[in-house]
């Protein structure tokens, strides 16, 4: 207690701090709740340690404990081998190249259990720009500290003895909410880039403040980012998009100069008052549903992030002649060809986005049978959300997702007298539509994707 005060008074100089000892910490100093600990956890720190290993719980978990958060995912770091863990359980999987871990699974529950990492990269392959392609040596728990990435992700704790051990003043950076990189920054950056997008994401997650030494150098080393595998770089921003604080990390990324290349073009449509407000509304609802303990798609999410640039293109290729529905596909193409290589968006990803998007002007037909069908369509529930976010957002008028909302909940009379109140002339149902020409019972209108079809928000305000 008396050193810690010491340390306080003295300042705590990374530089100066022994880090190949860690500080102790048992429960009452560090005051984790082992309700918030999953058995799976325990069961797999328990089953390594009475076959004579180290084991413990790693990384993000123990800072969320600390927080006194229930982790959503448990990492477990050992000195066994992999194939040493493998051995010791019956569904367990060596994955892997760049780093070589185990997932060790109980029904759905699936735990990463890594070996400790040495310090040696000095060996390790390199690509030109300094970032580590392969890295399989291991070492101790000390050198595994030094590997991880920040502070409050670099302690252990051991369930069996309640015992929290910290080597880089962890404890104090969650208590002073700082984010802090271990060791020297431009050096961790370079080794990893993606560290620089784990900034932004655990600051804004956490409300944390990001050390000045640990922030500097990111807007000189942005541009490293692009030698990172796309694959990686959507794994993380997925991440970042779903970690309940999106819109703060994507203002961040921004800040931190980091968002080019990224998405491009995402600054251009934070920019556009449309955008803007269509982008921030669908993050909010990103952020409510992950806080509601909701699932939310990637699809929906990056065809919300990318829509401002479909309507911009869409509107240009009918411009240019083309019918309103070729047009739409024709815009898709593009923006899901430009954003394929950057992102890796897979493909089952970039296909739910095309249904979503050619959802779209299929709402505005209104006649017939074509609500119904639309309403069978397989992903109707996502192009339906989209939908009411394109008229919370002033792109569209309100009245036309009141009619689906209407529709979607109505019973079959209901519905045909929806049906029927939409084509008939304004006044009726309180519904505002223009009197179009019939012909052949289409409106001119309404083979175009009607009134309010896609022209960025022109007719929004049009009553
Ligand atoms: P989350 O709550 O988002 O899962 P996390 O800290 O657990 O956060 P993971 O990506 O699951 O993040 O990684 C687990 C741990 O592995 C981290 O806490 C950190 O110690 C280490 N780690 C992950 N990525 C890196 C990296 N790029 N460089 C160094 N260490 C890393
Ligand atoms: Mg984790």
């Amino acid at each position: 207690m008396i050193k810690k005060l010491i340390r306080k008074i003295l300042g705590t100089k990374s530089k100066a701090r022994d880090t190949s000892t860690p500080v102790v910490l048992g429960p009452d100093a560090h005051g984790i709740d082992p309700r918030l600990l999953s058995s799976n956890a325990v069961r797999v720190t328990s089953t390594l340690q009475e076959a004579g290993y180290e084991a413990f719980v790693v990384g993000g978990a123990v800072r969320d404990l600390l927080l006194g958060v229930k982790p959503k995912d448990f990492d477990i770091a050992t000195n066994a081998t992999p194939e040493q863990v493998k051995r010791l359980f019956r569904r367990a999987f060596i994955i892997g190249k760049r780093f070589q871990i185990v997932h060790v699974m109980f029904g759905q529950d699936l735990l990463e259990v890594t070996t400790f990492r040495g310090t040696t990269l000095d060996n390790a392959p390199k690509d030109e720009h300094g970032r580590v392609l392969r890295d399989n040596t291991f070492g101790s728990q000390a050198e595994d500290a030094v590997r991880r990435d920040f502070t409050i992700n670099a302690m252990y704790y051991n369930p069996a003895n309640q015992q929290v051990l910290d080597y880089h003043g962890g404890i104090e950076d969650i208590r002073a909410k700082t984010l802090r990189i271990i060791g020297q920054p431009e050096a961790r950056y370079r080794e990893d880039p993606v560290r620089m997008l784990r900034v932004v994401r655990f600051a804004a997650k956490l409300k944390f403040t990001i050390e000045p030494n640990t922030g500097a150098p990111i807007a000189v080393m942005a541009s490293l980012i692009d030698n990172v595998p796309a694959a990686r770089v959507f794994d993380e921003m997925l991440k970042l998009l779903m970690s309940g604080q999106a819109l703060a990390c994507l203002q961040q990324l921004r800040k931190e100069g980091l968002h080019h290349g990224l998405l491009p073009l995402l600054d251009v449509v934070l920019e556009q008052p449309l955008g803007a407000k269509f982008v921030t509304l669908a993050l909010d609802s990103t952020d409510a549903r992950i806080h509601a303990g909701k699932t939310v798609s990637p699809g929906f999410l990056f065809a919300s992030l990318l829509w401002h640039q479909v309507l911009e293109k869409w509107t240009a290729y009918r411009a240019s002649g083309e019918q309103t529905i070729p047009a739409l596909h024709l815009a898709a193409d593009d923006v899901l060809d430009s954003q394929t290589e950057k992102l890796a968006l897979q493909r089952k990803i970039g296909s739910d986005m095309r249904d979503i998007w050619s959802m779209q002007p299929r709402f505005e037909r209104r006649t017939g049978k074509s609500p119904h069908k639309l309403l069978e369509h397989l992903r109707f529930r996502a192009g339906y959300d989209f939908l009411l976010l394109r008229c919370a957002s002033g792109e569209i008028d309100a009245e036309l997702g009141e009619w689906w909302t209407a529709f979607y909940e109505g019973d079959e009379a209901t519905r045909e007298d929806l049906i029927a109140s939409a084509n008939q002339p304004a006044g009726s149902g309180g519904a505002k539509r223009k009197r179009a020409p019939r012909r052949g019972g289409r409106s001119k209108g309404g083979a175009e994707g009607g009134n309010a079809g896609g022209n960025s928000g022109g007719d929004g305000g049009a009553e």
